[in-house]
């Protein structure tokens, strides 16, 4: 049978629905031959019985195949090799299509026992054709290429079979179809590799890409933005093996003034902008800008209107606000030299909610203006104000000041247009008028009439008038060596009705005009008016009142009872408001801050406010009455640093404990002396009230001495006494009492100065620690207290002078506790009985002489603060004189325990004994020395004394004292006789 013929018919009629596929686009064809038709030149080998080309016309068109049926053959070996097909660099993975139809062996019957139905696929790389020359050994097998299906006669199917050859290196290669002995054909073999095709991806192009081989799954690929993009980070995508773009990174956004349409960047429109690189559409024009041109960044603000330098370039444009409206300036009730500044917001905006204002302030004096400068205070500021009103303080009186407030916005610097609004206001501080004639209206045996005039007219609501008088003293001229009391009222009218007075007695009177700050005015002349005689009272009222004057004073006097209530709680008619020793000499008067009517006041008038930005809080150093104590730095500019003691007031406080609290201010401001705390200011403009005074490093004077027990001289001791001394002499030549004098409220600096403190009005009344109520309602500190102040609260310098008595004896004592642990009872009952504490240990007996005079019943007899400075001066300056040391008597020395146990029994140890002489840090001495017993102690003499190491002679003298005192044993507790 002759196969050739056959093959032929076999293949005749094959194409019928040959399909082919139409090339992606992303495919870049190397061979294909289909296209190639009879120019194929495709080399078979051997040349005889091989591969033979054959040749089929299709719908009109010629196709060509190679094909081959030797099946009856053994050993067959046929090649068909293509021409040399070259291949761009990138290109290492190209596919191979083969469409070829194999005829079934089965259909060759016995015939075929050789015959094969697969064919092999080689390939070989070459970097140029090597022409006809063909060497089998060159070529890799790539695959055995086996059909889906074999065809029988006259039924032909054609498999499709697509193989990669991988690695290619060189610059071409050629492919070759082994037949080994099947009955095949060959009519399509096309051989191509993939591609992504150039792309843009998010405004970003890609150039064409060869997808990657076999180790190279992905191909990274760079791109780069379109025109008018642009991107932080070069643009890159992924090429997959399948010729597929994948994860594209970086994103290029349109510049300012493009925006994207489809995959391109185009200029934003007229009337629309952008300002930013970003991906998103052009923007219309905001508000108030004009209209822009194509590719706008931004839009311009029309005139008169603004853009902030923080405003988006989004944002409106916004005109500058108008000015404050209504611009006020109020006088503060309570605070002189300061008013508050108050208006409206502006009107119109200009559309911005960023309004503040800020104020500037001129002084004039006539017509000259100048800035105010850093003195006036603004609170909270002057400039950024959020809110619209502003307090301005530290304004002098009489002066005219221009405000100019000015209303602000973000835009306003970009203009010099100002919006303001300006106010003209001086702060009329009427100066009080001069009180001139004051005259009799009426009298009686215990009551006087008067009236006054003033020197211009003054508005009658806002004068008051401060109205003194005195007893006239029947020997007036030697005045000045007692204390002389004046009662003081302050009047809304220039008329007065006063009862309670002596009959037949001259009183002399002045009076002075406030204004209406609380400012005095200068006093009237001093002026002299009597009470009648007694018994006269109705034949002069019946004649000189009819019923309407009557009516007339008890209005009067109503009002007046009415007024002495509130400002004089503490004390009568009589007593002393303030006491002026020395009418003639020009000494300042101590006034007591509740002569005002609002003590406020007071302290404006008597201390300098400090700003608490200047005051720092260090550590507290004590509890006060108000609250805590502490230490911190005053620094005030153009001052030097100072430390200072700084009180503050606890919050919760009350109107009224606020204004005790500062009312010690009030007084201590009106001091100046170095043996007196000295007032450094106060803080009342703020919410956290403070009073600033010295700050004194040794503390209170009765800690100090307690634990420097012993260790001072009495050289020393009285040079403290001489210092407290001179303070107390100073605060009654200003009349002022203090009532309050013990060594607890005596403060000692690091030269062991002494001065003065404790102020406070109320806590004689109240707060006392040591006070004790009296019948009387009030609270007392009884220890320290003259008997006549205790008995009918007459206090007075000489009861001061009693206290400085006490105070003496705790400094000689080293702070022990007056009358020890006896109870204020049998203190007062004692003191009635005639009895004084003794002399304190080691006292020199002219020391101990002077307290007694400071403790003599009669308060008139007592020694002045002018006569106990000159006597201590004179101790000072003759150190001898305080060598004879008073007597001392030992039971009454130490405190009781000291002589037995607290029950009264012996004591039992010798540490037990020391501790109740306050000496336990010498029980080491005593045990090492072996004594350990009380009898050993009471063998002891004073050598034993200091060989044990006890070297002070205080404690020296304590220890020797104590065992005088245990050896009499007959030791009742008594004080001494005078
Ligand atoms: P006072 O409220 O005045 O009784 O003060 C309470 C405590 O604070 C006093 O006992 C002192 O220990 C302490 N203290 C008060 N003022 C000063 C000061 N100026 N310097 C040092 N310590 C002070």
């Amino acid at each position: 049978m002759d196969y050739r013929r056959i093959k032929r018919i076999l293949f005749v009629n094959v194409f019928i629905n040959c399909i082919f596929i139409s090339l992606q686009n992303k495919e870049e064809v190397l061979l294909d031959m289909v296209e190639s038709g009879g120019e194929l030149g495709w080399l078979t080998w051997p040349d005889e019985d091989g591969w033979e080309i054959g040749q089929q016309a299709v719908n009109g068109s010629l196709l060509y195949n190679y094909f081959i049926c030797n099946v009856e053959a053994r050993e067959q070996d046929n090649w068909l090799r293509t021409t040399f097909i070259q291949r761009p660099p990138t290109a290492t993975r190209v596919f191979v299509e083969m469409r070829f139809v194999v005829r079934d062996c089965n259909s060759f019957g016995a015939d075929s026992l050789t015959c094969k139905e697969t064919f092999n696929l080689h390939a070989s790389e070459a970097d140029a054709d090597i022409g006809t020359s063909f060497r089998k050994g060159q070529f890799r097998k790539v695959a055995t290429i086996a059909p889906d299906e074999v065809s029988s006669i006259g039924d032909m199917r054609i498999n499709v079979e697509t193989r990669v050859v991988e690695n290619l290196a060189r610059k071409g290669f050629y492919l070759a179809f082994q037949d080994i002995g099947a009955c095949v054909a060959v009519y399509s073999v096309k051989v191509y590799y993939k591609m992504c095709p150039a792309t843009v991806k998010s405004l970003a192009g890609f150039p064409e890409t060869v997808a990657g081989g076999e180790n190279q799954a992905l191909r990274e690929v760079a791109g780069a933005c379109v025109e008018n993009a642009e991107s932080e980070e070069q643009p890159r995508i992924y090429c997959t093996m399948d010729g597929e773009w994948v994860v594209p990174v970086g994103q290029c956004q349109c510049r300012r003034g493009y925006e994207a349409v489809g995959s391109a960047c185009q200029e934003c429109k007229p009337g629309f902008f952008k300002a930013i690189v970003s991906s998103e559409a052009c923007e219309p024009c905001p508000k108030n800008t004009q209209p822009s041109g194509p590719g706008a960044l931004s839009c311009p603000c029309q005139e008169g209107f603004f853009r902030a330098l923080e405003d988006p370039l989004t944002a409106a444009c916004s005109g500058l606000p108008s000015p404050p409206r209504n611009l006020m300036a109020t006088t503060a009730q309570i605070a002189v030299g300061k008013l508050q500044l108050s208006w409206s917001p502006p009107l119109d905006t200009g559309g911005r909610t960023d309004i503040t204002y800020s104020v500037v302030c001129e002084r004039c004096d006539g017509s000259a203006c100048q800035p105010c400068g850093e003195k006036v205070r603004y609170e909270p500021s002057s400039t950024d104000l959020k809110g619209a009103s502003v307090a301005v303080s530290e304004l002098e009186p009489h002066l005219n000041y221009t405000f100019t407030v000015e209303a602000r916005s973000g835009v306003s610097c970009l203009s010099s247009h100002r919006a303001t609004s300006t106010i003209n206001t001086a702060l009329h501080y009427t100066d009080p008028p001069k009180v001139t004639g004051m005259h009799l209206v009426d009298n009686s045996p215990t009551s006087l009439s008067l009236s006054w005039s003033v020197s211009r007219r003054a508005k009658p609501i806002a004068t008051r008038y401060e109205l003194m008088y005195r007893k006239k003293e029947k020997d007036e001229e030697r005045r000045s060596e007692k204390v002389t009391t004046y009662t003081v009222l302050v009047l809304e009218k220039n008329s007065v009705h006063i009862s309670d007075l002596t009959p037949s007695t001259v009183y002399l009177f002045k009076v002075q005009a406030l204004g209406p700050e609380g400012h005095p005015g200068s006093h009237s002349v001093e002026q002299e008016f009597s009470t009648l005689p007694e018994g006269n009272t109705a034949v002069i009222l019946g004649a000189v009142l009819g019923g309407a004057a009557m009516l007339f004073i008890v209005a009067v006097v109503l009002l007046l009872r009415k007024r002495r209530r509130n400002t004089h709680t503490r004390q009568g008619p009589e007593d002393a408001y303030f006491s002026s020793p020395e009418q003639l000499k020009p000494l300042k008067t101590y006034v007591d801050p509740h002569t005002y009517e609002d003590p406020n006041m007071a302290v404006l008038k008597f201390a300098s406010e400090i700003h608490p930005s200047h005051i720092t809080k260090q550590k507290v150093i004590g509890a006060g009455e108000f609250g805590e104590v502490f230490r911190g730095i005053l620094k005030i500019p153009g001052r030097k640093e100072a430390a200072v003691a700084i009180k503050t007031l606890k919050p919760g406080y009350t109107e009224k404990q606020r204004q005790d609290f500062l009312s010690e201010a009030s007084i201590m401001g009106q001091f100046s002396h170095p043996n007196i705390i000295h007032l450094e200011g106060v803080v009342t403009k703020f919410k956290h009230a403070m009073i600033i005074t010295e700050y004194m490093e040794n503390g209170a004077l009765d800690r100090y001495l307690k634990d420097h027990d012993g260790e001072m001289s009495s050289f020393q001791l009285v040079g403290m006494l001489r210092g407290i001394a001179a303070g107390m002499k100073y605060l009654s030549d200003m009349s002022y009492v203090h009532r309050d004098l013990a060594a607890r409220n005596i403060l000692v600096n690091s030269n062991l100065e002494c001065k003065v403190s404790d102020f406070g009005l109320s806590r004689v009344l109240e707060d006392e620690p040591e006070g004790t109520y009296t019948t009387s309602g009030g609270k007392i500190p009884i220890r320290w207290t003259a008997p006549e102040a205790i008995a009918y609260r007459k206090f007075t310098s000489a009861s001061d002078v009693w206290s400085f008595g006490i105070v003496m004896w705790e400094v000689m004592a080293f702070g022990e506790r007056p009358y020890w642990d006896m109870s204020n009872h049998e203190v007062m009952k004692a003191i009635n009985e005639a009895f004084r504490l003794p002399a304190p240990m080691d006292c020199p007996s002219a020391v101990y002489q002077l307290m007694l005079q400071c403790w003599q019943q009669d308060r008139s007899k007592r020694p002045r603060f002018q006569d106990i400075v000159s006597l201590l001066d004179k101790l000072l300056k003759s150190p001898d004189s305080l060598k004879t040391i008073a007597d001392f008597d030992p039971r009454v020395s130490i405190r009781l325990p000291s002589t037995s146990g607290s029950d009264g029994s012996p004591f039992r140890t010798v540490t037990e004994w020391l501790e109740s002489i306050k000496m336990s840090q010498y029980s080491d001495n005593f045990s090492m020395a072996g004594i350990v017993s009380m009898e050993q102690v009471l063998q002891m003499k004073s050598e034993d004394i200091r060989n044990i190491g006890v070297r002070l002679p205080g404690h020296l003298k304590r220890i020797a004292y104590s065992i005088l005192g245990l050896k009499d044993q007959t030791s009742t507790l008594s004080v001494f006789a005078v």
